[in-house]
Parts: structure tokens; C-alpha cells; sequence
């Protein structure tokens, strides 16, 4: 076993828990264990959902502006402290040091926007419904909430629910991913020193277990969960049957749509970016590269060039442009993803199995390395297209036109994000009408949106009504109350046994 043992965070202290298995945690660029993390057993749950609901009353009472005073220095603790997490995320998910930088600051952004809690919870006030009565409406936290997290953004999937919830009043127990733990507890400790009460925020590190005593938990009233679309899919599901209010972000399959008329040099490093960034472990990676017309003879040997000559190293090497893959397995289901699409007749232009790491001279012989790998000729009927890989594997499909780029989109079972580089205003407006995916760029690979506007895909990337943060996000963690009020001296009536009107 490991020295560093990496615990829960429960009611303001560190816990290593009760009766709770562990797993080892790598760091992927060397193969070696570096911790190992504790893996919550069903009391460790009802420790921490019993520490968050008697936290709850208090912090649902303390006035929205004093909760987002904590949400402001948490905010200053965080800029302080973003390279100690963007570390400590290269050193468990293996992503670059640059790219874990800005995955802190997309979470960030979430933060600021949280700050903006008394502004976002005013409701609504109607003076004079009838005479003598006003109506209004107000949305209240809901509890205990919990959140359940995925390996590939340890800090900023997180930050997509816990500021929210926590500035709207609400109490939260975060599940992360046991394959990179350490940063949930780092900003566990951010919290507290921001003044956090007790038992507002909580770590549960573990996996099935944790999660399904989550979900079946009475005191949890609502889920957010970002993973794997069967999981997401199972957790919806069963938390609907307790009739808890959930959301469920699931997988992807992205594509990059290439018109003719678009700017190739943009298209090419906008392909190559958004492939091959955190070795293709994004849910808004491009997965499939959409040529249209004849674009495909002069991109696939431009993509080839810039895949084969990607400087993967170990993510705190500065060059570094792409890091490991996270796990063996990961490893290995990718590997065999790229055979198989080899058997299914696509043409394999850039072999990522061939990679030799330690010929690289990135001295990390022993990680999860993989070089990126390039498809043509992939169509829709094979399963590297139809399936998630959530590796550094960019599939190129040819079609005659916008039209058949949209059909073929639309069929998808994904429907997270899309992107579509072109000049024309025209084709770019029909293409954000039609198409049938939650999150849309125009010559913007990767449009994850803004914190004020809200994450969310369509179709199988997610079940629920609600995106994650963005207002959409304070409707989730908040339920609405109407309040109809008059004063005796404007009752002019006796008892009433028509249904009140207006008067
Ligand atoms: P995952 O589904 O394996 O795990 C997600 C979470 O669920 C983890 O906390 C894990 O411990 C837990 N979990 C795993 N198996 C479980 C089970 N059987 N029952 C209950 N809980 C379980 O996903 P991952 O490999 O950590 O992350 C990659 C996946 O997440 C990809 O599919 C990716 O597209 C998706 N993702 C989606 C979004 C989005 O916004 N739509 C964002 C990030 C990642």
C-alpha cells in the first residue's frame, strides 16, 4: 500500500473511513502508483450525507450576499492556488500543464459567476393580482445535493455544480472520479479557508458503491452526474424512480464539419487541437472530422503530417502538447478500437500504436503513451464511428455536401457538441438551425459555453431537462414557491366557494 493515502473530506476533516476498500491511483505519464484512494462504503455516505443535511439549515438562512462573500474568496484562494491544481491534475490525468491551466479557468468562470447569487436568485413580484393581494414567486435550495464526477476534468466538471448549488443555498457531497482524486480534496481545503462552514461542502472518494448509496440516499434530493452515457443513462433512471430531480450528462461523439469554402489552415490546426488536446479525453473532443465536397484530398494529408509529429511528452514538460492516456485500460480499449476499425475497412493513415515513448526521449517508457491516430474513409455503418473512443483517434468521413453532413450529425446517438468551419454566413446560420446537438460552434472547435450560458448536449449526452450551471443551472438547484398575500383590512368577503378570480 501506498504512503499517501488519499481520504475523504467530511464535515471540515479529513477521513480515511469506515470499512471502505481502496484502489491504487497512477500517475499515468510514469506507470507508477502514487496514492491510493479510499473507496466510500454506505456509512461513510451516511456520515457525509448526515454532516451536509445538519449543515443545511443554517446555510439555506444565511443571506444570499454573505454566501457570496465565501463564494468571492474562494474565488481569490483559487487564483492564488490554480497552479498547485492544475498540477495536481497533470500528475493523476496525465493532460498537459497548460491544458489543466485552463481547464482551472473554465471552472473559475463558474466561481464569478457564482459570486452573482443574490442578483440571480430575485424573483418575481406582482403588485395587485386582485384587490388587495400581490403575488410572488422565489426559488429556494433544495438540500442535500450531490454530484458525481468524471475522470477527464477532476477541477472543472466539479465546479460546473458545487458553486452553484452551494451560493444558491443548498449543502453538497461530491463523488469524484477515483482515478484522479487528490484535486477534490485541494479544493475541499480552498473552501474551508474561504469560511465555508462545516458539512456545506463534502468529498466522498469511491465509485459504484458511493454512487448508487447516493442515489437511493432520502436525504439526497437531487443528482448531477457527468460520465459515460450507460452510467448516466442508470443513474437517471434510478433517481427518477425516487423521485429526485436529476441530471445526467453522458458521452460524445463530436464532429468537424470542413465546407469547402473554409480557411484550411484554421480547419487543420482547429482539427488537430481538438483531436488530439487531452489525448482526445474530452467530452467536446472532435472525434470525427466531416469533409464535404473534395475538401478530404487536401486536409487528410495535412492532418497526417501535423499527427504524426505531435510533441507527446510528460505533461509538465512545457513543449509538451499532449500527455498520456489515463489508464492501462484506457490504453487497451483505445488500441483495440483502432484494430477494429482496421477490420471494419477503414483506412488507417496514422498508426498512434506505434508510438514509442521511450524512442521519444520523453523518459516516461513505463506510462499510458499512445501517439495520435488518423482514419479516412471511416462511414457510418462501422463502429469506430458509432461509438465513443475517448482517446487521441480523429475518424475522417467524405460526403458530397452540407445536407448529407447534417443527416448523417443528426443520426447520431450523441448529440453533445459540433462544430462547422466555413465562410459562408449563410451555410453557418443553417447549420446552428438545423442541427440536432446541444452545443454549437461556428469556426470554434470546441464551444463549450460560456458559465453564464449554460453545458449541455442532446439526445444521449444527456438525460434530464436541465444543462449544468448558467441559470439553467440555478433552476436545478433551487424550486420555485409562489406566495399570494393580502392583509385583513382588504378581505371584503365571508367565506368564498367559487374559485377565486380576479377582482
Ligand atoms: P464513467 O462513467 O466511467 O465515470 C463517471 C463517474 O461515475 C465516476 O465518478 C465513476 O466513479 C462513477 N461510476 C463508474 N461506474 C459506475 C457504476 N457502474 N455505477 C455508478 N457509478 C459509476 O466516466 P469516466 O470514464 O470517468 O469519464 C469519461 C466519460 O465521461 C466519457 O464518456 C465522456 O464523454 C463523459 N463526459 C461527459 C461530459 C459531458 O459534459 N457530457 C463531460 C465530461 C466527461
Amino acid at each position: 500500500m501506498s504512503e499517501n493515502r488519499i481520504g475523504h473530506y467530511i464535515n471540515g476533516l479529513m477521513s480515511n473511513g469506515h470499512g471502505g476498500n481502496t484502489q491504487p491511483v497512477y500517475n499515468p505519464a510514469t506507470g507508477q502508483v502514487s496514492g491510493d484512494v479510499a473507496l466510500a462504503s454506505a456509512a461513510d455516505v451516511d456520515a457525509a450525507v448526515a454532516a451536509a443535511k445538519a449543515a443545511f439549515p443554517g446555510w439555506a438562512d444565511t443571506p444570499p450576499i454573505r454566501r457570496a462573500r465565501v463564494m468571492f474568496k474562494f474565488l481569490e484562494l483559487l487564483n492564488a492556488h490554480k497552479d498547485e491544481l492544475a498540477r495536481a491534475i497533470v500528475l493523476e490525468h496525465g493532460k498537459v500543464f497548460s491544458d489543466a491551466q485552463g481547464e482551472v479557468a473554465r471552472g473559475i468562470d463558474i466561481v464569478e459567476f457564482a459570486c452573482g447569487i443574490p442578483q440571480l436568485l430575485k424573483g418575481d413580484y406582482t403588485e395587485q393580482v386582485s384587490r388587495g393581494i400581490d403575488n410572488w414567486t422565489m426559488r429556494q435550495p433544495l438540500g442535500v445535493v450531490a454530484g458525481i464526477t468524471p475522470f477527464n476534468f477532476p477541477v472543472m466538471v466539479p465546479m460546473w455544480m458545487y458553486p452553484v448549488a452551494i451560493a444558491a443555498g443548498n449543502t453538497f457531497v461530491l463523488k469524484p472520479s477515483p482515478l484522479d482524486p487528490s484535486a477534490s480534496l485541494l479544493m475541499a481545503d480552498l473552501l474551508t479557508q474561504a469560511g465555508l462552514p462545516e458539512g456545506v461542502f463534502n468529498v466522498l472518494q469511491g465509485d459504484k458503491v458511493a454512487v448508487e448509496a447516493l442515489i437511493d440516499h432520502p436525504d439526497v434530493k437531487a443528482l448531477s452526474f457527468v460520465g459515460s452515457t450507460p452510467i448516466a443513462n442508470k443513474i437517471y433512471q434510478r433517481g427518477a424512480q425516487h423521485g429526485k430531480r436529476v441530471q445526467a450528462l453522458g458521452g460524445a461523439k463530436n464532429h468537424l464539419v470542413v465546407m469547402p469554402d473554409a480557411n484550411l489552415d484554421k480547419a487543420v490546426d482547429a482539427l488537430i487541437g481538438a483531436a488530439y488536446g487531452s489525448a482526445g479525453e474530452r467530452c467536446m473532443a472532435i472525434s470525427v472530422a466531416v469533409m464535404v465536397g473534395d475538401v478530404a484530398d487536401t486536409l487528410v494529408p495535412r492532418l497526417a503530417e501535423r499527427a504524426k509529429s505531435l510533441t507527446i511528452k510528460n505533461g509538465l514538460e512545457n513543449d509538451a502538447e499532449m500527455g498520456p492516456i489515463v489508464t492501462a485500460q484506457a490504453h487497451q480499449r483505445i488500441t483495440e478500437y483502432i484494430a477494429k476499425g482496421v477490420d471494419e475497412g477503414a483506412e488507417l493513415v496514422v498508426d498512434g500504436r506505434s508510438f514509442d515513448s521511450a524512442g521519444a526521449g520523453n523518459g516516461c517508457g513505463d506510462g499510458f503513451w499512445m501517439g495520435g491516430t488518423l482514419f479516412d474513409h471511416v462511414t457510418s455503418d462501422m463502429k469506430i464511428y458509432q461509438e465513443e473512443i475517448f482517446g487521441p483517434v480523429l475518424a475522417c468521413v467524405r460526403v458530397p455536401d452540407i445536407a448529407t453532413a447534417i443527416e448523417l450529425i443528426n443520426d447520431h446517438e450523441f448529440g453533445n457538441g459540433v462544430s462547422c468551419f466555413t465562410e459562408s454566413g449563410h451555410v453557418a446560420r443553417e447549420f446552428g438551425r438545423r442541427i440536432q446537438v446541444g452545443m454549437v460552434g461556428i469556426n470554434v472547435p470546441i464551444p463549450v459555453p460560456m458559465s453564464w450560458h449554460g453545458f449541455g448536449g442532446w439526445k444521449r449526452s444527456l438525460f434530464g431537462d436541465m444543462h449544468a450551471y448558467g441559470e439553467e443551472g440555478v433552476r436545478f438547484y433551487t424550486k420555485q414557491k409562489s406566495i399570494m398575500q393580502r392583509w385583513s383590512d382588504s378581505i371584503d368577503a365571508g367565506a368564498e366557494f367559487a374559485m377565486p378570480t380576479a377582482k
